[in-house]
């Protein structure tokens, strides 16, 4: 691919780089003009003229608002992968054209590119801008919590076929789900098994192993994959109303109107058993930072003890055997957390400069919004114009009854669907301007919230900052959560509103260098390690 640059040379001054282009779009998108697919291509290509990049691969994508398996952005990955020696730019109109999800990033991520998201006007490589990436950072989560409001509609689909009282998903052992009826039926081989399994643990003398076992014996076996229940299954099996009649969904119970397979006498027989001591062991954990460290000598998991009735230390468990970990009091444990969230909180001028530039990116998605919730109100006028007129029409003699009833009944159900989906606007373009100022929020405060609480509050809140923590004799190892890990980043490397044409030549940056030192040195001080994600080379 050198060989092509070189070769151009007598007529293109600068090397030629190569580039990818990506498109994407949804149905709904599709039908309207400046979202549609030639609209992108035709942005990416003047840019990439413009900037002197010769595109050497298409790749395209349509789907539909939630369905998931995106052929082309496979088979761009791969792509990419392959050429990676070549160091291809990749251009995106857009954020949400790249990433349907925190995945998706991860593995953009990780190939190490320079991505250049045309329409924001952002460059990302490497080397950006702490305030670059974590911007990007925000704009992603905001494009995921878009597609979750849509999917919502999904969900309440669903509960309001629960509330009909028909199973809305994929049915429990023992039942199978009708296609063509969209109900679920008694499974012929495995609903008898199912309400055979109650018959034995009701007698209350039969253990759950044993009833496990029975089950296996006689045949009953997972209906897709094939094999044995596990006795976790047939706990749960026993435990779900659905097999009497009634069933939960989420967190409601309801009245089905499926053919159960057991009385509610027997349900309930088994319900008592599980009460009066035949039920297994749940370990719940009471002590704070119990699961959420680990131990850093031998990977087990750490657990707490009270002593002398008031101080509580956390150990290695010791599952394989002595590690050599030592104990660490509740409150020192405390301590090191804290100076784990110290880092994460930014600076007043900084996070005002970021909720800036926050609402500015947030513009481009309102003019979205705005302009499908016109078009909108523009159907919703034209529907209810006919209805006026129909109406008239009916008043005056000139259609019948019957004419009228049937349009009308049309026309009141278009209006009902264009206000849900006006709805449906408002609420995803609220809560996408929500998601970054309560990321941004929470950064600000984090530290000073995080002093006032007690160790259960913090642990709730480390939770949302930091993973696989793991203790290992007075130090405290953490990796931060995305977007925290780049306000860190951008704290410590203090990159924040360095200069856009900052030297690209990422591994010898002052600010990488002064970001490996004083992470060097916050070792030596606190006896905190800290890893900061950052992508894979
Ligand atoms: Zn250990």
């Amino acid at each position: 691919m050198k060989e092509r640059a070189s070769e151009q040379t007598d007529t293109v001054p600068a090397p030629v780089r190569e580039a990818v282009l990506y498109v994407r779009v949804s149905s709904k998108e599709q039908e309207k003009e400046g979202f549609s697919i030639p609209a992108q291509r035709k942005l990416l290509t003047e840019y990439a003229t413009q900037h002197g990049l010769q595109i050497v691969r298409e790749f395209e994508d349509i789907e539909t608002a939630k369905r998931a398996g995106r052929v082309a952005f496979g088979e761009m990955v791969a792509f990419l992968q392959e050429n990676s020696a070549s160091r291809p730019v990749l251009l995106v109109e857009k954020t949400d054209r790249l990433y349907r999800n925190i995945k998706d990033w991860v593995t953009i991520g990780d190939l190490d590119l320079e991505v250049h998201l045309v329409k924001e006007g952002v460059i990302l490589s490497d080397d950006s801008r702490s305030s670059e990436k974590f911007m990007h950072g925000i704009r992603v989560l905001m494009a995921k919590n878009y597609i979750d409001n849509l999917s919502e509609e999904v969900r309440k689909g669903m509960r309001e076929k629960a509330e009909q009282g028909h199973w809305p998903t994929v049915a429990h052992v023992g039942y199978l789900n009708n296609s063509e009826t969209r109900r679920i039926e008694v499974d012929p081989v495995r609903g008898p098994l199912v309400a055979q399994v109650f018959e034995w643990y009701a007698r209350g003398d039969v253990s759950l192993k044993e009833v496990t076992r029975l089950a296996g014996e006689n045949g009953l076996t997972h209906p897709r994959a094939h094999r044995r229940l596990a006795k976790s299954e047939i706990h749960r099996i026993l435990r779900n109303p659905i097999y009497a009649g009634e069933f939960l969904w989420k967190g409601k119970r309801y009245e089905g109107n499926h053919q159960p397979l057991i009385s509610k006498i027997l349900f309930e027989t088994v319900q008592e058993v599980f009460e009066s001591g035949n039920r297994p062991k749940y370990t719940k954990h009471r002590h704070a930072f119990a699961g959420l460290v680990a131990c850093g000598r031998c990977g087990c998991a750490m657990t707490a003890d009270v002593k002398k009735g008031r101080y509580v230390y956390y150990h290695c468990t010791g599952g394989r055997g002595r590690c050599g970990n030592t104990y660490v009091r509740e409150e020192e444990l405390s301590r090191l957390f804290e100076d784990v969230v110290r880092r994460v909180q930014i600076p007043p001028d900084v996070s005002d400069w970021i909720a800036e530039a926050l609402r500015e990116s947030q513009g481009d998605k309102e003019r979205f919004h705005r302009s499908a919730v016109m078009h909108l109100q523009q159907q919703y006028l034209a529907t209810q114009a006919k209805l006026d007129r129909a109406y008239d029409d009916r008043l005056a003699g000139r259609i019948t009854d019957e004419l009228w009833l049937r349009k009308s009944a049309e026309w009141e159900a278009e209006l009902a669907s264009v206000r849900r989906e006006t709805a449906k606007h408002e609420k995803a373009s609220h809560d996408y301007g929500a998601t970054g100022s309560k990321i941004l929020e929470l950064a600000k405060n984090a530290h000073n919230l995080f002093v006032l609480q007690d160790p259960h509050d913090q642990a709730r809140s480390l939770k949302m900052l930091v993973s696989n923590c793991t203790f290992d004799r007075g130090s405290l190892l953490v990796a931060y959560v995305k977007p925290f890990d780049l306000l860190v980043e951008g704290n410590e490397s203090g990159n924040w509103l360095a200069s856009r044409g900052a030297p690209r030549e990422s591994r010898s940056t002052p600010g990488s260098l002064l970001r490996r030192q004083s992470q060097k040195r916050l070792i030596d001080q606190a006896g905190i390690k800290a890893e900061v994600t950052e992508p894979k080379r």
